[in-house]
C-alpha cells in the first residue's frame, strides 16, 4: 500500500484542514515537551504567528534515563489542547503505549517515534484507528524498514501516513545524529507517502537547525518539524536544540520563500 510503484500519484495527507503532500508544504512546531499552560500556550502562539500550520508538543517522552522529565503525561494533553483552542493550530504528540490511545482520541496527529517505529503492535494499533499518524524513522533502521512500518499502520486500514526523516545513528559524534537527506529522495521514489525532516533532533544543535532545514526543502521534503521553546536554556528537554521565538520566526521567513521557489505551496 505504501509502495510508489502501485500508486504514482503523491498522496496528500489532510490533518484538520492542513494538507501535507503533493505539492502542499507543511511547518509542525513548537517545543519538545509540554511544560505549564503558559508555556505551550505562549509557543503555540509564536509558532503560529511565524508560519507553523500545526502545534507540536510531548506529553509522554521516551527519556533514555529514567531520571530525565518523563512529561506531563495525562495532563500535559489537556494543556496541548488549551494552545489548540487559543490559537486553532491543530496539535501533534507522541503515543508511546497502545493503552494510552483512548487519551489520543483527540489529537489531530499522532507521533510515533523513533523508539517505536518497529513496535509493530502499536503500528497496528494505530493503523486501526482514522487520525493521521506521524511516523518518525528509527534510529538505525533502513528506507526498507521504515516504508515496511508504514505497511504496518496502512495494511490495518488507515493510509493516512506521515514519515518523518530525523536523524540515524552513525559513527559521527559531533551531533546529536546524522541528517539522512539522500534517504528524503530516495523516500520519494519507493513510496507515495509525504516526508518531512526534523532537523532538531537530527543534528542536537539549535545553530545548525536553520540550515539543515533549508536543505530540506531543496531536498524536496513535504514539511518540517523543529522544536521552538519559549526558553532554551531552561527547557526541560531537548533545550539546546531549541530555536527560540525569534529565531523560528526568522527562519520562517526564508523557508516560505524557499518553498514558493520550489513551487509549493505553504
Ligand atoms: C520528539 O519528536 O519529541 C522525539 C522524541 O523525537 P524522536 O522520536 O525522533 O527522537
Ligand atoms: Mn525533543
Amino acid at each position: 500500500k505504501a509502495n510508489r510503484k502501485f500508486h504514482p500519484d503523491d498522496s496528500v495527507i489532510d490533518v484538520e484542514g492542513v494538507k501535507i503532500g503533493g505539492g502542499s508544504f507543511a511547518v509542525i512546531a513548537g517545543p519538545c515537551s509540554i511544560e505549564s499552560e503558559e508555556q505551550i500556550t505562549y509557543c503555540a502562539q509564536r509558532v503560529k504567528a511565524a508560519g507553523a500550520s500545526l502545534l507540536r508538543g510531548g506529553a509522554f517522552k521516551p527519556r533514555t534515563s529514567p531520571y530525565s522529565f518523563q512529561g506531563m503525561r495525562s495532563e500535559g494533553l489537556d494543556l496541548l489542547k488549551l494552545a489548540r483552542r487559543a490559537t486553532g493550530s491543530p496539535i501533534v504528540t507522541e503515543i508511546m503505549n497502545t493503552e494510552h490511545l483512548p487519551l489520543f482520541e483527540n489529537v489531530d496527529l499522532i507521533q510515533v517515534g523513533a523508539r517505536n517505529m518497529q513496535n509493530f503492535e502499536l503500528l497496528k494499533a494505530v493503523g486501526r484507528q482514522k487520525k493521521p499518524v506521524l511516523l518518525k524513522r528509527g534510529l538505525a533502521n533502513t528506507l526498507e524498514e521504515f516504508v515496511m512500518s508504514a505497511e504496518y499502520i496502512m495494511a490495518e486500514g488507515n493510509e493516512n501516513v506521515i514519515l518523518c526523516e530525523r536523524g540515524i545513528r552513525t559513527f559521527e559524534t559531533s551531533m546529536r545524529n546524522t541528517l539522512d537527506l539522500a534517504g528524503v529522495v530516495m523516500l520519494h521514489k519507493m513510496t507515495h507517502l509525504p516526508v518531512i525532516v526534523d532537523p532538531s533532533h537530527a543534528c542536537g544543535h539549535a545553530w545548525m537547525v536553520p540550515q539543515l532545514a533549508k536543505a530540506a526543502v531543496a531536498a524536496g521534503a513535504d514539511g518540517l518539524m523543529i522544536e521552538v521553546h519559549n526558553d532554551p536554556a531552561k527547557a526541560k528537554c531537548d533545550g539546546a536544540q531549541s530555536l527560540t521565538p525569534d529565531q523560528f520566526d526568522e527562519l520562517m521567513g526564508f523557508i516560505s520563500k524557499e518553498v514558493e521557489f520550489f513551487g509549493k505551496k505553504m
